[in-house]
Protein backbone atom coordinates (compact mmCIF):
# COMPACT_ATOMS: atom_id res chain seq x y z
CA UNK A 1 0.00 0.00 0.00
CA UNK A 2 3.08 2.42 1.12
CA UNK A 3 4.25 1.88 -2.77
CA UNK A 4 1.04 2.53 -4.33
CA UNK A 5 0.21 5.74 -2.31
CA UNK A 6 3.77 6.77 -3.29
CA UNK A 7 2.89 5.90 -7.07
CA UNK A 8 -0.43 7.94 -6.81
CA UNK A 9 1.20 11.10 -5.39
CA UNK A 10 -0.53 10.58 -1.97
CA UNK A 11 1.25 11.89 0.67
CA UNK A 12 2.63 8.81 2.86
CA UNK A 13 0.36 9.83 5.82
CA UNK A 14 -2.65 8.40 4.14
CA UNK A 15 -1.41 4.91 4.49
CA UNK A 16 -1.32 5.93 8.60
CA UNK A 17 -5.05 6.63 8.31
CA UNK A 18 -6.10 4.08 6.27
CA UNK A 19 -4.36 1.12 8.97
CA UNK A 20 -6.81 3.27 11.64
CA UNK A 21 -9.64 3.15 9.77
CA UNK A 22 -9.13 -0.61 8.60
CA UNK A 23 -8.12 -1.56 12.03
CA UNK A 24 -9.56 0.95 14.97
CA UNK A 25 -12.95 1.43 13.00
CA UNK A 26 -14.53 -2.35 12.24
CA UNK A 27 -17.51 -0.92 11.18
CA UNK A 28 -16.39 0.38 8.47
CA UNK A 29 -17.17 -1.57 5.56
CA UNK A 30 -15.91 0.40 2.08
CA UNK A 31 -13.62 2.89 0.68
CA UNK A 32 -16.59 5.13 0.69
CA UNK A 33 -16.63 5.53 4.10
CA UNK A 34 -12.97 6.89 4.58
CA UNK A 35 -14.14 10.20 5.52
CA UNK A 36 -10.89 11.95 5.46
CA UNK A 37 -10.17 10.74 2.42
CA UNK A 38 -10.98 13.16 -1.01
CA UNK A 39 -13.87 11.44 -3.28
CA UNK A 40 -11.09 10.58 -6.27
CA UNK A 41 -8.81 8.67 -3.59
CA UNK A 42 -11.50 6.64 -2.73
CA UNK A 43 -12.65 5.99 -6.10
CA UNK A 44 -8.71 5.12 -7.07
CA UNK A 45 -8.27 2.89 -4.05
CA UNK A 46 -11.79 1.34 -5.09
CA UNK A 47 -10.85 1.06 -8.71
CA UNK A 48 -7.67 -1.04 -7.45
CA UNK A 49 -8.65 -2.87 -4.45
CA UNK A 50 -11.32 -4.70 -2.34
CA UNK A 51 -11.61 -2.84 1.19
CA UNK A 52 -12.52 -6.45 2.35
CA UNK A 53 -12.28 -9.66 1.19
CA UNK A 54 -15.10 -11.34 2.69
CA UNK A 55 -18.98 -10.31 3.37
CA UNK A 56 -21.26 -11.48 6.35
CA UNK A 57 -23.40 -14.14 4.86
CA UNK A 58 -25.13 -14.98 8.34
CA UNK A 59 -24.94 -14.60 11.96
CA UNK A 60 -26.52 -16.88 14.37
CA UNK A 61 -26.91 -16.15 18.11
CA UNK A 62 -27.50 -18.75 20.62
CA UNK A 63 -29.17 -18.76 24.05
CA UNK A 64 -25.02 -19.36 25.40
CA UNK A 65 -24.59 -16.06 24.28
CA UNK A 66 -21.82 -17.41 21.51
CA UNK A 67 -22.29 -16.06 17.76
CA UNK A 68 -21.36 -17.97 14.84
CA UNK A 69 -20.35 -15.51 11.54
CA UNK A 70 -20.56 -17.06 8.18
CA UNK A 71 -18.59 -14.90 5.97
CA UNK A 72 -18.53 -15.46 2.37
CA UNK A 73 -15.29 -15.42 0.48
CA UNK A 74 -14.73 -13.97 -3.19
CA UNK A 75 -15.17 -17.41 -4.30
CA UNK A 76 -18.07 -18.27 -3.05
CA UNK A 77 -16.51 -20.69 -0.44
CA UNK A 78 -17.39 -19.88 3.37
CA UNK A 79 -15.37 -19.70 6.61
CA UNK A 80 -17.10 -19.65 10.06
CA UNK A 81 -15.97 -17.65 13.23
CA UNK A 82 -17.55 -18.03 16.74
CA UNK A 83 -17.45 -15.43 19.53
CA UNK A 84 -17.86 -16.06 22.89
CA UNK A 85 -18.45 -14.03 26.17
CA UNK A 86 -16.58 -15.54 28.69
CA UNK A 87 -14.95 -14.10 32.09
CA UNK A 88 -14.99 -10.75 30.90
CA UNK A 89 -13.12 -11.48 27.79
CA UNK A 90 -14.05 -12.13 24.53
CA UNK A 91 -13.02 -15.48 22.58
CA UNK A 92 -12.47 -15.20 18.96
CA UNK A 93 -12.50 -18.51 17.35
CA UNK A 94 -10.77 -18.62 13.59
CA UNK A 95 -10.46 -20.85 11.03
CA UNK A 96 -7.34 -21.26 8.07
CA UNK A 97 -8.18 -23.00 5.63
CA UNK A 98 -11.67 -23.80 4.01
CA UNK A 99 -12.34 -27.83 5.07
CA UNK A 100 -9.62 -29.55 5.91
CA UNK A 101 -7.42 -32.29 4.97
CA UNK A 102 -6.21 -34.27 8.29
CA UNK A 103 -10.00 -35.74 7.98
CA UNK A 104 -10.41 -36.39 11.91
CA UNK A 105 -13.32 -38.94 11.99
CA UNK A 106 -15.16 -36.84 15.10
CA UNK A 107 -14.33 -33.60 13.25
CA UNK A 108 -17.05 -32.00 10.74
CA UNK A 109 -14.77 -29.85 8.98
CA UNK A 110 -12.70 -32.32 7.68
CA UNK A 111 -15.86 -34.27 6.50
CA UNK A 112 -14.90 -33.27 2.31
CA UNK A 113 -11.36 -32.78 2.56
CA UNK A 114 -9.43 -29.61 1.84
CA UNK A 115 -10.94 -27.24 0.13
CA UNK A 116 -8.18 -23.88 0.02
CA UNK A 117 -5.75 -22.31 2.22
CA UNK A 118 -7.14 -19.07 3.66
CA UNK A 119 -5.28 -16.23 3.04
CA UNK A 120 -3.54 -14.05 5.52
CA UNK A 121 -6.04 -10.94 4.85
CA UNK A 122 -9.01 -13.04 4.64
CA UNK A 123 -8.05 -14.20 8.62
CA UNK A 124 -7.65 -10.58 9.00
CA UNK A 125 -11.07 -9.73 7.86
CA UNK A 126 -12.15 -12.73 9.79
CA UNK A 127 -10.93 -11.21 12.86
CA UNK A 128 -12.27 -7.83 12.04
CA UNK A 129 -16.27 -8.92 11.57
CA UNK A 130 -15.62 -10.61 14.92
CA UNK A 131 -13.85 -8.41 17.24
CA UNK A 132 -15.95 -7.34 20.46
CA UNK A 133 -17.70 -3.98 20.65
CA UNK A 134 -15.22 -2.93 23.11
CA UNK A 135 -12.41 -3.89 21.11
CA UNK A 136 -9.27 -5.77 20.71
CA UNK A 137 -8.09 -5.29 24.43
CA UNK A 138 -11.02 -7.53 25.77
CA UNK A 139 -10.37 -10.38 23.20
CA UNK A 140 -8.64 -13.89 23.60
CA UNK A 141 -7.95 -15.55 20.23
CA UNK A 142 -7.69 -18.77 19.66
CA UNK A 143 -7.29 -20.60 16.16
CA UNK A 144 -9.00 -24.18 16.44
CA UNK A 145 -11.72 -23.05 14.04
CA UNK A 146 -11.70 -25.17 10.62
CA UNK A 147 -8.16 -26.40 9.23
CA UNK A 148 -5.04 -27.08 10.37
CA UNK A 149 -3.24 -23.98 11.14
CA UNK A 150 0.26 -25.26 10.71
CA UNK A 151 -0.42 -26.89 6.98
CA UNK A 152 -1.42 -22.78 6.16
CA UNK A 153 1.97 -22.01 8.34
CA UNK A 154 3.06 -18.77 5.70
CA UNK A 155 -0.54 -16.91 6.02
CA UNK A 156 -0.91 -17.59 9.61
CA UNK A 157 2.64 -16.30 10.36
CA UNK A 158 1.60 -13.26 8.51
CA UNK A 159 -1.96 -13.22 10.16
CA UNK A 160 -0.40 -13.40 13.40
CA UNK A 161 2.02 -10.69 12.66
CA UNK A 162 -0.96 -8.14 11.78
CA UNK A 163 -2.83 -9.31 14.94
CA UNK A 164 0.45 -7.99 17.32
CA UNK A 165 1.11 -5.10 15.35
CA UNK A 166 -2.15 -3.95 13.88
CA UNK A 167 -4.83 -5.26 15.76
CA UNK A 168 -2.65 -4.72 19.00
CA UNK A 169 -4.12 -8.73 20.52
CA UNK A 170 -1.74 -9.76 23.30
CA UNK A 171 0.53 -12.48 22.29
CA UNK A 172 -0.41 -14.18 25.86
CA UNK A 173 -3.71 -13.82 24.49
CA UNK A 174 -3.31 -16.10 21.38
CA UNK A 175 -3.73 -19.91 21.12
CA UNK A 176 -3.00 -21.90 18.10
CA UNK A 177 -4.28 -25.36 18.31
CA UNK A 178 -2.23 -28.26 16.21
CA UNK A 179 -2.81 -31.98 15.13
CA UNK A 180 0.90 -32.31 15.77
CA UNK A 181 2.69 -30.69 13.09
CA UNK A 182 6.25 -31.14 13.79
CA UNK A 183 7.98 -28.61 11.42
CA UNK A 184 4.84 -25.94 12.58
CA UNK A 185 5.86 -26.45 16.27
CA UNK A 186 9.02 -25.53 15.50
CA UNK A 187 8.68 -22.80 13.65
CA UNK A 188 5.78 -21.53 16.00
CA UNK A 189 8.17 -21.37 19.00
CA UNK A 190 10.99 -19.53 17.14
CA UNK A 191 8.30 -16.92 15.33
CA UNK A 192 5.93 -16.48 18.45
CA UNK A 193 7.14 -17.85 21.69
CA UNK A 194 5.07 -15.80 23.78
CA UNK A 195 2.03 -17.54 22.03
CA UNK A 196 0.09 -20.79 23.29
CA UNK A 197 -0.15 -23.93 22.01
CA UNK A 198 -2.53 -26.59 22.20
CA UNK A 199 -2.17 -29.87 20.38
CA UNK A 200 -4.95 -32.53 19.59
CA UNK A 201 -3.76 -35.81 20.90
CA UNK A 202 -7.24 -37.40 21.95
CA UNK A 203 -5.14 -40.76 22.51
CA UNK A 204 -2.69 -41.93 24.57
CA UNK A 205 -1.50 -44.66 22.08
CA UNK A 206 -0.59 -44.89 18.46
CA UNK A 207 -2.94 -47.09 17.31
CA UNK A 208 -6.41 -45.69 18.81
CA UNK A 209 -4.70 -42.20 17.87
CA UNK A 210 -4.75 -43.45 14.82
CA UNK A 211 -8.63 -45.40 14.47
CA UNK A 212 -9.64 -41.58 15.46
CA UNK A 213 -6.88 -39.47 13.37
CA UNK A 214 -5.89 -41.79 10.25
CA UNK A 215 -4.01 -39.07 8.71
CA UNK A 216 -1.88 -37.49 11.75
CA UNK A 217 0.63 -35.78 10.61
CA UNK A 218 3.09 -37.08 13.24
CA UNK A 219 3.37 -40.13 15.47
CA UNK A 220 3.17 -39.74 19.65
CA UNK A 221 6.56 -40.98 19.99
CA UNK A 222 7.86 -38.32 17.72
CA UNK A 223 5.25 -35.45 19.22
CA UNK A 224 5.83 -35.83 22.92
CA UNK A 225 9.95 -35.07 21.85
CA UNK A 226 9.41 -32.24 19.63
CA UNK A 227 7.13 -30.41 22.02
CA UNK A 228 9.24 -30.99 25.21
CA UNK A 229 11.70 -28.57 23.00
CA UNK A 230 9.42 -26.88 22.70
CA UNK A 231 8.65 -25.95 26.25
CA UNK A 232 12.50 -26.05 26.56
CA UNK A 233 12.33 -23.13 24.28
CA UNK A 234 9.62 -20.89 25.09
CA UNK A 235 9.00 -22.24 28.57
CA UNK A 236 4.99 -22.28 27.77
CA UNK A 237 2.83 -25.00 28.92
CA UNK A 238 1.65 -27.25 26.10
CA UNK A 239 -2.11 -27.64 26.42
CA UNK A 240 -2.58 -31.25 25.55
CA UNK A 241 -6.41 -31.62 23.93
CA UNK A 242 -8.27 -34.83 24.25
CA UNK A 243 -11.93 -35.23 22.94
CA UNK A 244 -13.94 -37.60 25.45
CA UNK A 245 -15.21 -40.09 22.94
CA UNK A 246 -18.05 -42.14 24.59
CA UNK A 247 -16.65 -45.79 24.98
CA UNK A 248 -13.77 -45.58 22.42
CA UNK A 249 -10.89 -43.21 24.71
CA UNK A 250 -12.24 -42.50 27.94
CA UNK A 251 -12.25 -45.97 29.98
CA UNK A 252 -9.67 -45.88 32.79
CA UNK A 253 -6.86 -47.89 30.74
CA UNK A 254 -6.88 -44.36 28.60
CA UNK A 255 -6.72 -42.29 31.45
CA UNK A 256 -3.65 -44.64 33.08
CA UNK A 257 -1.99 -44.23 29.97
CA UNK A 258 -2.31 -40.36 29.79
CA UNK A 259 -1.00 -40.29 32.97
CA UNK A 260 2.05 -42.71 31.90
CA UNK A 261 2.78 -40.54 28.86
CA UNK A 262 3.14 -37.30 30.40
CA UNK A 263 4.84 -38.23 33.18
CA UNK A 264 7.45 -35.60 34.53
CA UNK A 265 6.07 -32.94 31.37
CA UNK A 266 4.97 -30.03 32.35
CA UNK A 267 1.45 -29.27 30.74
CA UNK A 268 -1.88 -29.05 30.87
CA UNK A 269 -4.82 -31.11 29.51
CA UNK A 270 -7.96 -30.03 28.33
CA UNK A 271 -10.61 -32.38 28.07
CA UNK A 272 -13.43 -31.65 25.67
CA UNK A 273 -16.68 -33.20 25.47
CA UNK A 274 -17.32 -34.81 22.23
CA UNK A 275 -19.81 -32.60 20.06
CA UNK A 276 -21.93 -34.26 17.87
CA UNK A 277 -21.77 -33.65 14.41
CA UNK A 278 -23.76 -34.54 11.39
CA UNK A 279 -23.27 -38.34 10.76
CA UNK A 280 -20.79 -38.68 13.21
CA UNK A 281 -19.88 -42.32 14.73
CA UNK A 282 -19.33 -41.17 17.73
CA UNK A 283 -21.26 -40.41 21.31
CA UNK A 284 -19.72 -38.13 23.97
CA UNK A 285 -19.04 -39.80 26.77
CA UNK A 286 -21.33 -40.87 29.77
CA UNK A 287 -21.63 -38.63 33.00
CA UNK A 288 -19.69 -41.46 34.80
CA UNK A 289 -16.86 -42.18 32.40
CA UNK A 290 -15.66 -38.77 32.39
CA UNK A 291 -15.83 -38.02 36.16
CA UNK A 292 -13.70 -41.23 36.32
CA UNK A 293 -11.34 -40.01 33.58
CA UNK A 294 -11.60 -36.74 35.54
CA UNK A 295 -10.96 -38.15 38.53
CA UNK A 296 -8.30 -40.34 38.05
CA UNK A 297 -6.10 -37.58 36.25
CA UNK A 298 -6.55 -35.39 39.05
CA UNK A 299 -5.76 -38.04 41.65
CA UNK A 300 -2.39 -37.95 39.62
CA UNK A 301 -1.69 -34.69 39.89
CA UNK A 302 -2.15 -33.81 36.55
CA UNK A 303 -3.47 -30.07 35.35
CA UNK A 304 -6.78 -30.85 34.05
CA UNK A 305 -9.91 -29.28 32.99
CA UNK A 306 -12.74 -29.70 30.87
CA UNK A 307 -13.68 -27.65 28.40
CA UNK A 308 -16.99 -25.75 28.81
CA UNK A 309 -18.52 -25.92 25.13
CA UNK A 310 -20.10 -23.21 23.61
CA UNK A 311 -21.77 -22.38 20.41
CA UNK A 312 -23.20 -25.71 20.06
CA UNK A 313 -27.16 -24.82 19.28
CA UNK A 314 -25.64 -23.38 16.13
CA UNK A 315 -23.34 -25.67 14.96
CA UNK A 316 -20.58 -23.41 16.70
CA UNK A 317 -19.27 -25.35 18.98
CA UNK A 318 -15.89 -27.68 18.13
CA UNK A 319 -15.63 -29.82 15.39
CA UNK A 320 -18.86 -28.57 13.96
CA UNK A 321 -17.81 -25.43 11.57
CA UNK A 322 -18.49 -26.07 8.44
CA UNK A 323 -17.08 -25.51 4.57
CA UNK A 324 -20.63 -25.36 3.16
CA UNK A 325 -23.58 -22.84 3.51
CA UNK A 326 -26.00 -24.28 6.42
CA UNK A 327 -28.44 -26.11 4.79
CA UNK A 328 -26.32 -28.12 2.51
CA UNK A 329 -25.71 -30.83 5.19
CA UNK A 330 -24.12 -33.82 3.05
CA UNK A 331 -26.56 -36.69 2.08
CA UNK A 332 -25.42 -40.32 3.44
CA UNK A 333 -23.31 -42.44 0.68
N1 LIG B 1 -7.04 -28.58 13.25
C1 LIG B 1 -6.64 -28.16 14.53
C2 LIG B 1 -7.43 -27.00 15.08
C3 LIG B 1 -8.92 -27.00 14.89
S1 LIG B 1 -9.89 -28.15 15.75
C4 LIG B 1 -6.65 -29.31 15.50
O1 LIG B 1 -7.21 -30.35 15.19
O2 LIG B 1 -6.06 -29.16 16.57
C5 LIG B 1 -9.99 -27.57 17.44
C6 LIG B 1 -10.23 -28.68 18.43
O3 LIG B 1 -11.56 -29.22 18.34
C7 LIG B 1 -9.29 -29.85 18.21
O4 LIG B 1 -8.74 -30.29 19.42
C8 LIG B 1 -10.23 -30.88 17.63
O5 LIG B 1 -9.74 -32.17 17.76
C9 LIG B 1 -11.48 -30.64 18.40
N2 LIG B 1 -12.67 -31.25 17.81
C10 LIG B 1 -12.89 -31.55 16.51
N3 LIG B 1 -14.11 -32.14 16.38
C11 LIG B 1 -14.67 -32.20 17.60
C12 LIG B 1 -15.90 -32.67 18.11
N4 LIG B 1 -16.82 -33.21 17.32
N5 LIG B 1 -16.13 -32.54 19.43
C13 LIG B 1 -15.21 -31.98 20.25
N6 LIG B 1 -14.02 -31.52 19.83
C14 LIG B 1 -13.75 -31.63 18.52
FE1 LIG C 1 -8.84 -30.90 10.77
FE2 LIG C 1 -8.59 -30.29 13.36
FE3 LIG C 1 -10.97 -31.16 12.35
FE4 LIG C 1 -8.91 -32.83 12.57
S1 LIG C 1 -9.99 -31.81 14.25
S2 LIG C 1 -10.26 -32.61 10.78
S3 LIG C 1 -7.17 -31.53 12.13
S4 LIG C 1 -9.93 -29.26 11.85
Amino acid sequence: MAGWFASAGEKPYRLKQLKDWYFKRPEVKSFQELANFPKALREKLERDFAFLSLSLEEAKLAPDGSKKQTLLLRDSLVTETVTMPMDGYHTVCLSTQVGCPVGCRFCFSGRHGLKRNLTAGEMADSLRCSLPPSGAESLNLVIMGMGEPFYNYEALKTFLNICKDGFGVGSRRVTVSTVGVLAGIERFAADFPQMNLAVSLHAPREELRRTLIPRAPSEIRELLPALKKYFAATKRLVTFEYAMIGDVNDSLREAKELCELLKGFDCKINLIPLNEVPEGDFSPSEKENSERFVDYLKGRGMNVTVRHSLGGKVGGACGQLADRRNGDVPKKS
